[in-house]
C-alpha cells in the first residue's frame, strides 16, 4: 500500500493519538502507525495525574490546558477519560519553603491562570483531614486537578480520531524516514503485521514514540538524547473513603486514590534505573521497594500505617537531559516534528499538546511561544526546573 497523506503520526499512545484526533478535524489527512495495539506502552502504565504545578511557565500554560481538555472531555471527545477533580496538594522540600522559590512558583502559577494556593497545615486539614503536613507546614493546593484512567483515556482518542476520519494503523511499524535527497523529510517506510514494506509520502511526520522516537529520528541522522528509564508503582489497600492527590516532595513520593479501595504511590526520583534500550524487559518490583513506598504514604496519609501492599507495576519513561520534552518541528529536517520526551509527565499534557501542536503543524498559528522552550535545539535547563509527574 501506498498512501499519500498529509500527517504520518507514529506512535498511538496518549500524544500521537491527541495529535491525531486534532489533525483530523482539523482537515488534514492523517495516518498512525503504532508498532503495538493502540493506548501506548507509557501510557498504559501512567499514574495519570492531572496537575498544574509545575516549576517553568511553559509546561504549566501546557498543563492548564491539559486539564481544561480533561474536565470537558466528554463533550470535546464523545467518550469518557475517567478524570476525578480529587483536589491536589503539592508538599515542598524545606528548601523550597525557605530560599523564597515555593512562593515564587505560586505567584508565577497564578499569573498563569492557574487556581493555587498556599496552605498551613491547619488549611490543608480542613480540606482534607486525612493528608498531614505539619512536618513542613506549609502545602500548595489546587481544587481542580486530579487524575484519569489511561485506559478510558485513550479508547476515546482513538474513537474520536477515527470518526474525524484519521487512520489509525495497529500492529503497523514506522521503520524509517524518507528524506527527499536532501534535508526535507517527505515519508515514512513502513511495514504491516503480515511482514509488507510500503511508504506513506507525506507532508509532515511527527514523533510521538516515545524513547523509539530516538531510532526513528536517527534514520535521518537527527540525535535525540532520549534515555529510557525504568520507574515502579505500588498500590496500597486505602483506609479513608478518598483523598487529595499529592506530590510529596520531602518523601520523594506521588500518590492518588485508586478505584474503591487503594491508593497508587509512586517514587518520584531522578536516580530511577536507566534501560540498555526501550525493548529490554522492565525491572520486577521487589519488596524492598513495595515495603519502602508504604512507609513513605504513611508518613503523609498517617492511616495507611501498616495498611497491606495491594499491588504493584513498573512502567518506562523517556528522559531527557532536562527532564523537558521535545515538542516541535526540527529545524535542520523541514517536515519533521516531535513530540516525545516527556520524562515522566507528558499524561496530562496528552490532549493539550495535541491540539496546539496539530494547530501549528496545519499551519493556523504561527509557532506558539512554547514550542521554542520545548526545541530540540535548546540550551538544556538546569536541574531546578524539573517537575516530575
Ligand atoms: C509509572 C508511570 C507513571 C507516570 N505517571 C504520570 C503522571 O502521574 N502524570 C503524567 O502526566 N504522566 C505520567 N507518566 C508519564 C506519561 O504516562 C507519559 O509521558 C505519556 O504516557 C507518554 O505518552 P506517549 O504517547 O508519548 O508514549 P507511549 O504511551 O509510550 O506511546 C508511544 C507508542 O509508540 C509506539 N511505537 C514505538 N516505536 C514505534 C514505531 N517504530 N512505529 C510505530 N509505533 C511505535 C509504541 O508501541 C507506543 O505505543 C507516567 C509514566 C509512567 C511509566
Amino acid at each position: 500500500m501506498d498512501l499519500d497523506q498529509d500527517l504520518v503520526v507514529v506512535g498511538g499512545g496518549i500524544t500521537g493519538l491527541s495529535v491525531a484526533v486534532h489533525a483530523a478535524r482539523l482537515g488534514l489527512r492523517t495516518t498512525l502507525l503504532e508498532a503495538g495495539p493502540l493506548g501506548g506502552v507509557s501510557t498504559q502504565r501512567s499514574g495519570a495525574l492531572v496537575r498544574t504545578h509545575y516549576a517553568d511557565r511553559t509546561s504549566a500554560a501546557l498543563a492548564l490546558r491539559g486539564l481544561e481538555l480533561f474536565e470537558g472531555f466528554a463533550e470535546r471527545y464523545g467518550g469518557p477519560s475517567g478524570f476525578v477533580a480529587t483536589g491536589f496538594a503539592y508538599v515542598p522540600t524545606p528548601q523550597e519553603r525557605d530560599d523564597g522559590s515555593l512562593a515564587a512558583r505560586v505567584a508565577m502559577l497564578a499569573e498563569v491562570g492557574v487556581e493555587t494556593t498556599l496552605l498551613d497545615a491547619d488549611g490543608l486539614r480542613r480540606i482534607d483531614p486525612s493528608v498531614d503536613v505539619s512536618d513542613v507546614g506549609v502545602a500548595v493546593h489546587e481544587p481542580r486537578s486530579g487524575y484519569a484512567d489511561p485506559a478510558l483515556t485513550t479508547a476515546t482518542l482513538a474513537r474520536a480520531a477515527a470518526d474525524a476520519g484519521a487512520r489509525l494503523l495497529p500492529r503497523h511499524r514506522a521503520d524509517a524516514l524518507v528524506r527527499d535527497g536532501g534535508d526535507h523529510v517527505v515519508g515514512v517506510r513502513a511495514s504491516a503485521p503480515d511482514g509488507g514494506a510500503w511508504t506513506i509520502a507525506c507532508g509532515a511526520v511527527v514523533l510521538c514514540a516515545g524513547t523509539w522516537s530516538a531510532s526513528l529520528a536517527a534514520t535521518a541522522e537527527i540525535a535525540l538524547p532520549l534515555r529510557p528509564t525504568a520507574v515502579k508503582l505500588a498500590f496500597v489497600e486505602r483506609r479513608v473513603p478518598h483523598h487529595l492527590t499529592v506530590i510529596d516532595a520531602p518523601n520523594g513520593t506521588y500518590l492518588r486514590p485508586e478505584g474503591a479501595g487503594a491508593t497508587l504511590v509512586g517514587r518520584r526520583t531522578w536516580t530511577d534505573e536507566p534501560l540498555e534500550s526501550p525493548d529490554a524487559p522492565l525491572p520486577q518490583v521487589d519488596g524492598a521497594f513495595l515495603a519502602d513506598a508504604a512507609a513513605r504514604l504513611a508518613r503523609r496519609i498517617p492511616s495507611a500505617t501498616g495498611a497491606p501492599v495491594a499491588g504493584a507495576r513498573a512502567g518506562m519513561l523517556d528522559m531527557t537531559p532536562d527532564g523537558l520534552p521535545y515538542v516541535g518541528p526540527v529545524a535542520a529536517r523541514p517536515g519533521l516534528w516531535l513530540c516525545c520526551g516527556w520524562s515522566g509527565t507528558g499524561f496530562k499534557t496528552g490532549p493539550a499538546v495535541g491540539e496546539a501542536l496539530a494547530e501549528a503543524i496545519a499551519g493556523r498559528v504561527g509557532d506558539p511561544a512554547w514550542l521554542g522552550s520545548f526545541g530540540l535545539e535548546r540550551a538544556p535547563l538546569t536541574a531546578g526546573v524539573r517537575s516530575p509527574h
